[in-house]
């Protein structure tokens, strides 16, 4: 059957104007700190971006073709670092904006890396595990040029899981003819992984939310908490609180969520959704009812977790939202615009580039570690991630409070002083103009 050139336009969704907003961020932030005009001249567009089709057998002997991209956003600060996801809406926008947030989100935890990001426009639902793993070989294939430890470094992110990585890292070893684990990190422990991983993420914003536990007048024995997506970072975020006291009172998925005001147990509803596919129709401590995402988002309770897809929050319902906390563990949860008016209406937002940290300063050390070849344990791993986790939130809340600036903007002038440090040390205008 000759290939369907209409999937690929099909499946690749409009742009969303995300980066543009991006940048004008940047430029305000340039402006108010004083950063040299060189600076924002570079992180204005992505250094390059690679786009590729990427064709598969399908198990009726059918070829489908699936849109694709990889972006490395800047790499003045070191090779660039970022996730592939896979996910029906993925655009070329969300891909150099994901990469944009990498960048500063690198320079927020102090890696040598700068920011990058893939994607694949599927819905990974639709495929067999043969069909999934054609895929993600075919990724690697497309993109290996662009690949490398000290080029681009690859990650997981939605949809691609650990065993996706392995056959994407395996791939990765096969072109370049020797094992090359460093070339992509989130791999299963066996193939070279870090101990830490796989709730690395969730446990930097659970870490980061806890060290501001005083200041934001949080007691655990009473904090009520809300999760969107209880995927990798929602379930283990849920599964780190809930063992510290906090009461989880609503969690949900793609399908839709539940709402226990006695709490719900997230071991409980991850078995739920192991045995049917959801967490829908999984029982708490009290009268469990069955909510939409959206209800979700609106509930009153003390901190709210989206832990799924970018803007959840925007114009439309940020009225509507009653946490007193938003702990934002999915990349761009809340649009700028929505940002702006919770701010104004005293809500605390603990960002995406601080939040969700944690993932990729794990992801250094197993970087780190296949390349020394020596390997940590898990507590080792984690004492790293808590001191780095506390460090950088401490800076940002010190900003915040100092400069009076929420606390999202207060994260990306701390990134932006790092990165404004690596491109001004290659040379200013002041410099040449002196030589
Ligand atoms: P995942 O694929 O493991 O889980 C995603 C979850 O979101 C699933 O439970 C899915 O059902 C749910 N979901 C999808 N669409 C939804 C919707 N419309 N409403 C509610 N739930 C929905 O992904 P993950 O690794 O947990 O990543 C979640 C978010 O965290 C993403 O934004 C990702 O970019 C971000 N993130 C992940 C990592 C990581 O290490 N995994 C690191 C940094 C950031």
């Amino acid at each position: 059957m000759p290939t369907k050139k209409k999937d690929v336009e099909e499946n690749t969704p409009p742009t969303t104007g995300m980066l543009a907003k991006s940048r004008e961020t940047l430029r305000a932030a340039c402006e108010r700190l004083n950063i040299h005009p060189d600076v924002f001249e570079e992180l204005k567009g992505p250094r390059e971006t690679l786009a590729a089709t990427l064709l598969i057998r399908m198990d009726d002997g059918s070829r489908r073709a699936f849109q694709s991209w990889r972006c490395r956003y800047n790499d003045r600060r070191g090779p660039t670092k970022g996730g592939v996801r896979f996910h029906p809406n993925v655009s070329l926008d969300e891909i150099e904006t994901l990469s944009f947030w990498m960048t500063f989100k690198c320079a927020v935890a102090n890696l040598p890396f700068g920011g990058g990001k893939g994607g694949v426009c599927v819905d990974t639902k639709t495929l067999s595990a043969n069909e999934l793993e054609r895929l993600s070989r075919a990724y690697v294939e497309a993109f290996a040029p662009f690949i490398g430890p000290d080029r681009d470094i690859l990650a997981p992110d939605m949809y691609t899981n650990g065993i996706v990585i392995a056959w994407m890292a395996d791939q990765y070893s096969w072109i370049s003819g020797q094992a090359s684990p460093s070339a992509i990190t989130g791999k299963p422990l066996a193939f070279g992984g870090t101990n830490g991983r796989v709730d690395a993420t969730a446990r930097g914003g659970y870490y980061a939310l806890r060290y501001l536990e005083t200041a934001l007048a949080l007691d655990p024995n009473t904090a009520t908490v809300a999760i969107q997506g209880f995927g990798n970072v929602g379930f283990h975020c849920a599964k780190l609180l809930h063992a510290d006291g906090y009461k989880i009172v609503a969690i949900s998925d793609s399908a839709g969520g539940i709402y226990d005001p006695s709490g719900l147990d997230p071991l409980a509803v991850m078995q739920h959704k192991h045995e049917t596919g959801g967490v829908k129709g999984a029982k708490g401590q009290g009268k469990t009812k069955e909510i939409s995402n959206a209800e979700l988002l609106e509930l009153d309770c003390d901190v709210l977790v989206p832990a799924a897809l970018e803007r959840q929050i925007t114009l439309e319902n940020c009225d509507r939202i009653n946490a007193r906390i938003i702990l934002e563990m999915a990349n761009g949860p809340v649009s700028p615009e929505a940002d702006k008016k919770l701010t104004e209406a005293g809500q605390i937002i603990v960002p995406d580039i601080l939040a969700n940290s944690g993932g990729v300063t794990v992801s250094h050390l197993e970087w780190v570690q296949n390349r020394s070849g020596f390997y940590w344990d898990s507590s080792r791993v984690r004492d790293h991630l808590k001191t780095t986790m506390e460090t950088e939130t401490q800076s940002i809340w010190t900003l915040h409070n100092e400069m009076e600036l929420s606390m999202r903007d207060a994260a990306y002038i701390h990134g932006l002083r790092r990165i404004a440090e690596s491109v001004e040390a290659r040379g200013t205008p002041a410099y040449f103009e002196g030589s």
